[in-house]
């Protein structure tokens, strides 16, 4: 059992792990990665199964109890059920949770169903296979669409990641909500943010999360601001008789920094304590450098004890003012 508390500098508790577990994919979205010219981490920079599995069971002794699985794709690595099993038998973990795009995912659901998973984040950005295929630069709708139904059919818990891109899918929003009407699930709107391999797409964002809840309102006036879930990075929202949520996600107006629980550990397995720094620990090399389990929990809370306040503290900090130009797929959304 997982008797420990874990908080940082600021005190805020840290329970919450998100563990890139590739940096490849098999979709290459606009806003995350570039068409071409992408170099993959060779396969022996990427942690192996037996580094994940110590890293989790070593956090999880210090009081991380929730960790997420994603990436770049998690199902375009091999094996990847072995690891969500052997994640799930760790003790201490109380919650896996998974992030996907669905492509190879169908297969997986019932066996996800009977591990307990305790949810899936399905990113889909449109409902039009058009729009799908010039987003993501594949024709891969249906199969995304088809493991949506078949979450749904085996009652696992959906969120939808859906990032809102000026020009892009602006007609897709209000169809998103209207999934909310039957479907029990959250579609959670994002602000696009300048994880995309190249840097800004834009010389300010136009659809920030203010704009995208004005614009629901706008089609949906009845709409209600509901209860947010502790540690949530979402505002949430619910049209009145719909059976799913909405969440709007202030990702680059960073907005919900004061309760942020999570840290994150890249495909290359650097440690981050807030998605907008540029890596603070390499426990990848400590691992391979023969660090002992204890050595590492003293860097860890090292690491901890410096977080910075924010996104925007944590942005200045990066090393030589670098700026945010990375792609998600190596960080893991
Ligand atoms: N391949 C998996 C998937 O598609 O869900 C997991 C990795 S993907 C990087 C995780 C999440 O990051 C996705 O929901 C995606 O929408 C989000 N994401 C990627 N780049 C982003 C960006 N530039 N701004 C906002 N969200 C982004």
């Amino acid at each position: 059992m997982n008797s420990h508390q874990l908080f940082d500098n600021h005190h805020r508790p840290i329970n919450y792990l998100r563990l890139a577990v590739t940096d490849r994919c098999n979709l290459r979205c606009f806003y995350c990665m570039p068409e071409e010219g992408i170099k993959y981490l060779p396969k022996k920079e990427l942690l192996t199964f037996e580094e994940m599995e110590r890293l989790i069971v070593l956090m999880a002794s210090m009081g991380i109890s929730k960790v997420r699985l994603t990436g770049g794709e998690p199902f375009v690595r091999t094996d990847m059920m072995q690891l969500i099993r052997r994640i799930a038998d760790i003790d201490g973990i109380k919650d896996v949770h998974l992030t996907t795009n669905g492509i190879l995912t169908g297969p997986h659901i019932p066996e996800l169903k009977s591990i307990g998973i305790a949810s899936v984040n399905l990113s889909l950005d449109t409902l039009d296979r058009e729009r799908f295929k010039a987003i993501t630069r594949r024709d891969e709708f249906v199969k995304t669409w088809e493991t949506f139904e078949l979450l749904m059919k085996h009652g696992i818990r959906v969120k939808i990641n859906t990032v809102v891109m000026d020009a892009k899918n602006i007609e897709d929003i209000i169809p998103l909500v209207e999934l909310t009407k039957v479907y029990p699930v959250s579609v959670r709107f994002i602000e696009e943010m300048p994880f995309n391999g190249e840097g800004s797409h834009y010389a300010s964002l136009t659809w920030t999360y203010k704009k995208i809840v004005e614009y629901i309102t706008s089609h949906f006036p009845t709409l209600q601001k509901i209860q947010d879930p502790m540690s949530s990075t979402a505002y949430h929202y619910q049209v009145p008789g719909y059976t799913g949520t909405i969440g709007v996600i202030a990702a680059f107006s960073r907005t919900f920094c004061g309760t942020c629980n999570r840290i994150r550990v890249t495909a290359q397995g650097v440690l981050k304590t807030c998605l907008y720094d540029d890596g603070v620990l390499n426990i990848k090399q400590l691992f391979r450098d023969g660090s002992s389990d204890q050595e590492i929990r003293d860097v860890l809370l090292h690491a901890f004890s410096s977080r910075p306040k924010d996104g925007f503290e944590a942005e200045e900090r990066r090393k030589n003012g670098a700026p945010v130009i990375e792609s998600m797929s190596t960080i893991g959304g």
